[in-house]
């Protein structure tokens, strides 16, 4: 068994994923900035939450000052816990219809009686700003998808500004949920890397992390990842975050990476500030198609 030993690396860069949304993020407001000015509306984001979680909340608040930030306008709405499915679906269905709104947001997790998957499949493909309805994901797998999950987007966004190789590279993704492991695997496989996707009943875990390039990890699983997983030099890209004892930690041991890892992101200003910045590119692109922009 390979393992990695401390310090083969001399410098591990530390991915300023805030600095590069902001960088994404000024683009995109030079651009509506320039509609603007020639006469077309802001494009416009609607998130829907159904309860009153408070984590689900900042992250709404963070969607629409992120909107502003571009110029782009935003709204917002709060249904009680107590919101029936059917109810979701009419206002899913009156946001559909509303020509002032180029994209919706349905934030997650739901309460347990609103089927995730009905709701995906209830918000207009074109508006869809996560892209979970199923033609967007078919359209993913055939390579032909505009609206592309976002933090699968903002993962890819990473790779391209660090100019990570990915042809030819072996990477593997933890986890394989519609939100995160699926699309970003696809992405991967389409940017021709050879692509081994991970779960929770994955054998030898460990073993098949030492043999990647690029190294995904998005189980939301705390400090899951060792630094001896990590073969000297990969390329880790960290998703999971989850509190412990009122700190954000990651699926990776972070301390344990440095030296090993030749880039990582960090749990903060990592993966997270890029989520939003894509979900900013969906609008865009939801807006400028449904405007023939
Ligand atoms: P999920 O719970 O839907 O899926 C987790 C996946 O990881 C599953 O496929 C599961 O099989 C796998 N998994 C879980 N434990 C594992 C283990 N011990 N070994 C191997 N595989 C394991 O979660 P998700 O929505 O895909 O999110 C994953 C993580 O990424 C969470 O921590 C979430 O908070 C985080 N996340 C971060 C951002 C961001 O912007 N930074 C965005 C989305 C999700």
């Amino acid at each position: 068994m390979m393992t990695a030993s401390k310090a083969v690396v001399p410098d591990t860069l530390v991915v300023d994923g805030l600095g590069l949304a902001n960088q994404l993020r000024d683009e995109m407001a030079k651009e509506v900035e320039q509609l603007v000015a020639s006469g077309h509306r802001p494009p416009q984001l609607t998130v829907v939450l159904v309860g009153d979680d408070p984590a689900s909340r900042s992250y709404i608040k963070g969607k629409q000052r992120a909107c502003a930030r571009i110029g782009a306008d935003s709204a917002e709405f709060i249904l009680p816990e107590s919101t029936s499915q059917d109810e979701l679906l009419a206002l899913l269905d009156r946001l559909n219809h509303d020509d002032g709104v180029d994209a919706i947001l349905v934030q997650l997790p739901l309460p347990r009686h609103i089927k995730a998957s009905t709701i995906a499949e209830a918000i207009a493909p074109e508006k869809d700003a996560d892209a979970l309805h199923p033609l967007n994901f078919g359209r993913l797998l055939l390579g032909t998808a505009q609206l592309i999950s976002c933090t699968p987007l903002g993962v890819m966004a990473v790779l391209a500004h660090h100019q990570v190789p990915i042809e030819g590279a072996h990477a593997v993704v933890i986890g394989r949920s519609n939100i995160v492991g699926k699309p970003v695997s696809l992405l991967l496989q389409q940017h021709n890397a050879t692509v081994t996707m991970c779960h929770s009943r994955t054998r030898d875990l460990a073993g098949i992390c030492r043999t990647a390039d690029i190294l995904i990890a998005a189980a939301g699983n705390p400090n899951m990842v060792k630094g001896d997983w990590i073969r000297p030099g990969a390329v880790v890209i960290d998703v999971g975050v989850a509190e412990v004892d009122g700190q954000l930690v990651g699926d990776v041991d972070f301390e344990a990476a440095q030296g090993v890892a030749s880039i990582i992101t960090p749990s903060r200003r990592g993966i997270g500030p890029m989520t939003i910045t894509m979900l900013l590119r969906n609008t865009l692109i939801a807006y400028k198609s449904r405007k023939k922009l």
